[in-house]
């Protein structure tokens, strides 16, 4: 019986390499000791999973920064400017920019939470086999090969590839990077001679673009790649990896194409099983089924999942239980967290224990159920929480608050703010002494009063450096927080958080969801203390800090037991007793971040309308139980809001703050187009850079912008939070900015 899994992850159990490739950024490592660790992380995940029972073992999933760079780099998809630099130092420049060189661009796989390098692609992209006798799926497969694991070279297919690549600055308009897939398709054949050379009998392609909506060229596209691919002579067997969702459409394509298996997913894509029976099963082919979920933590049902697998014995020649994408997505080991409670825990499967489900249900098609029987899951039902589902059902929806006029009206009574109001996004720069401060305390190296004192302290100069600055609605810095989400995933119940479930997010930054697994509640208020501590320091208002539930879901593992919409709205609940609670303790202004709204956004279009409804639904009912005269803030961190346009003005916020300076304030002419009313607050500088912008600049910024809102709607504030900033450049840039609002002021 033959079992695989379509990735693994590739940092290592104590984030190995993200120590040495960070060491060696900074000069404290040489290639030879990066080498060495990624060759000793490699193979203890081949010999891994061979050793836990797995037949097929991928090889080249392994990465030193991401499988689409190295894709680019396999086809020497180099943009120039990279050119005059090469091997380690022309990769990592790519990755994260070199001295005068920015770096590719970076965006989010899919809907995950991990982050790709976007190939830039032009014209006059030659692509080649740029290592023919060297490159990195031959070198990894022979490097398996002589730890005695035969692999299955793991690739990103030629689809994929070009349709998540961007027209290189300075390309025709009328170019697209599919344009380029017949000479891509062509050093995809000439890997795949060379890798049966070397006897290599089986190569994934990943292609999970077919889990979005193509179109009818896009589709032909596909049937010439694979055609072409198909009937190489000598080639390996061909796997074509489809993940992320159901491939209804593309399924009858490849079917006509002469590769030998296809992966589908029957986690993200349940409607996969029902379109493999509406095109008579594929009874020549292997399926390589995706049954154990490689998105989410929680255990299979083992009985669930064996009966798909029947079912698909019926509608194919072979099938190989798998998991439905790379295991990339969740943490390693559930072994190495000793600190969850034995509830939540039973419930719990991580990669590892995950491939140890993948290889049982392998014995289960062998052997029969039995291989099974005893593990079949017999976990402790989430926690339920009567008075949260009861309180939901009372409110409903939620009563709308009053009219945007009315409130604009009664918010220039209560705030009296000027035209052009300044403020910030929320977080001051977290400093080494902050950073310190929280880990001491986590660590018990100092004492609750001591931790306390410390962050009031820091709140103070962060409201004074403020009040100096002339800023009119203040903030106070958020140092108590380590995370935006799992600061109140911490704090509500029916959470857990892990000590060691890192997951990559891109290159060496990996980021522990926390795991929402029960009814939430809030048991005490989470940020009122320290925003009244902030209001007691100034009479200017200071605007309360949270996090929104569609980022609350977006940034955790959740549960899968009932719809996201349920679990938002009991989030949302948690956070409407917060800003009640904020309001009564005198906040008068109340962000609540949504950075995630568009993130979550579902791969087909058919599916977004039933998302958008819910998540502004949660958004709405976590902030419509205040007065007219409290002003509800929203921040996202993007500008290109496409689909979610209409979403942004639906969530009824007071204000509306975005990343704008980067795309040169169109956006607010976007926004109005769509009939968005109520105030705005374009960044106006990027704060992703060092930089500190002119007050010209941002005077001009703030002009553009008022061409297209009233400046009693229009705010004037940097384009996200300021945490990973220093001082030095924050204060200069603030105070640039003030001095531009000003002056665009005592122009009206
Ligand atoms: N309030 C948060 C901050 O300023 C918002 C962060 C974000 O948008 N990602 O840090
Ligand atoms: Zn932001």
């Amino acid at each position: 019986m033959t079992t695989t899994v379509l990735g693994y992850p590739r940092i290592g159990p104590d984030r190995e390499l993200k120590r040495v490739t960070e060491a060696y950024w900074a000069g404290r490592a040489d290639a030879a000791e990066l080498r060495r660790t990624a060759a000793a992380l490699r193979r203890d995940v081949w010999t891994g999973l061979r050793d836990a029972g797995v037949t097929d073992v991928p090889s080249n999933t392994f990465s030193l920064y991401d499988q689409m760079l190295d894709t680019s780099v396999l086809v020497d998809a180099v943009p120039d400017r990279f050119r005059h630099l090469d091997g380690l130092d022309a990769y990592f420049a790519m990755a994260r920019g070199a001295e005068g060189v920015p770096a590719l661009e970076m965006t989010k796989w899919f809907d995950t939470n991990y982050h790709y390098l976007v190939p830039e692609l032009g014209p006059d992209t030659r692509f080649r086999l740029a290592d023919p006798a060297g490159f990195k799926p031959l070198a990894e497969y022979r490097e398996a090969r002589a730890l005695g694991v035969d692999t299955r070279p793991v690739l990103i297919g030629p689809l994929t590839y070009l349709l998540l690549a961007k027209a290189a600055p300075g390309a025709p308009d009328d170019f697209r990077p599919l344009d380029l897939l017949d000479s891509l398709v062509e050093v995809y054949a000439e890997v795949l001679e060379r890798l049966a050379g070397e006897g290599v009998t089986w190569v994934q392609l990943d292609e999970p673009a077919l889990a979005a909506d193509r179109t009818d060229d896009e589709l032909a596209a596909l049937r010439r790649a694979y055609d072409r691919l198909g009937t190489l002579p000598a080639r390996p067997r061909l796997l074509v990896a489809t993940y992320f969702g159901d491939v209804a459409q593309a399924l009858p394509v490849l079917a006509a194409t002469k590769v030998e298996a296809i992966g589908l997913d029957f986690v993200a894509g349940p409607g996969n099983l029902e379109a493999l029976a509406g095109i008579g099963g594929l009874p020549l082919r292997r399926i390589v089924a995706g049954v154990v979920d490689g998105r989410n933590v929680w255990r299979a049902d083992l009985e669930a999942a064996l009966a798909t697998l029947g079912a698909l014995l019926g509608l194919t020649h072979e099938v190989v239980p798998a998991t439905s994408c790379s295991l990339l997505h969740v943490p390693l080991d559930l072994d190495a967290e000793p600190d969850l409670p034995d509830d939540v825990r039973g419930r719990l499967a991580f990669a590892r224990q995950k491939v140890d489900e993948v290889v049982l249900l392998g014995r289960a098609l062998t052997e029969g159920h039995a291989a099974i029987s005893g593990h079949a899951a017999q976990a402790v039902p989430p926690a339920v929480d009567n008075r949260v589902r009861a309180r939901l059902d009372a409110l409903g929806d939620g009563t709308p608050r009053a009219s945007r006029e009315q409130r604009q009206a009664a918010q220039a009574k209560s705030l009296g703010l000027p035209p052009l109001a300044t403020t910030t996004i929320g977080s001051f720069p977290q400093t080494g002494e902050v950073r310190a401060a929280r880990a001491d305390h986590r660590a018990g190296r100092s004492t609750t009063e001591q931790y306390e004192a410390a962050m009031r302290a820091e709140i103070d100069r962060v409201i004074a450096l403020q009040e100096d600055l002339g800023l009119d609605v203040l903030v106070h810095g958020e140092p108590e927080r380590n995370d935006m989400v799992q600061y109140f995933a911490e704090q509500l119940d029916g959470y857990a958080a892990t000590v060691n479930g890192w997951v990559q997010s891109y290159g060496t930054r990996c980021v522990r969801p926390p795991i929402l697994h029960g009814d939430v509640s809030r048991p005490e208020p989470m940020t009122v203390e320290w925003t009244t501590y902030a209001q007691s320091r100034t009479r200017r208002p200071v605007k309360g800090m949270l996090t929104g539930p569609v980022t609350m879901l977006a940034w955790s593992f959740v549960r899968d037991d009932q719809p996201l919409a349920e679990t938002a709205r009991q989030v949302a609940l948690a956070l409407r007793d917060e800003i009640r609670d904020l309001e009564a303790a005198g906040i008068g202004v109340i962000q609540v971040d949504e950075p995630a709204l568009r993130e979550l956004l579902p791969l087909r279009a058919a599916d977004r309308p039933a998302y958008l409804d819910w998540a502004v639904g949660a958004f709405r009912l976590a902030t419509s139980g205040v007065a007219d005269g409290t002003q509800i803030h929203t921040h996202m961190c993007y500008s290109e809001f496409g689909e979610i346009i209409g979403a942004i003005g639906d969530l009824d916020a007071d204000v509306t703050s975005v990343e704008a300076a980067r795309s040169h304030m169109e956006l607010v002419a976007d926004l109005r187009a769509a009939g968005y009313a109520a105030g705005i607050g374009p960044g106006v500088y990027d704060i992703h850079s060092p930089r500190v912008p002119d007050v010209a600049e941002m005077t001009e910024a703030l002009r553009r912008a008022l061409a297209a809102v009233p400046a009693d709607r229009l705010w004037a504030n940097p384009d996200c939070g300021l945490k990973t900033r220093g001082y030095a450049e924050t204060e200069a840039s603030l105070r640039n900015l003030v001095a531009a609002a000003k002056e665009v002021r005592a122009g009206l």
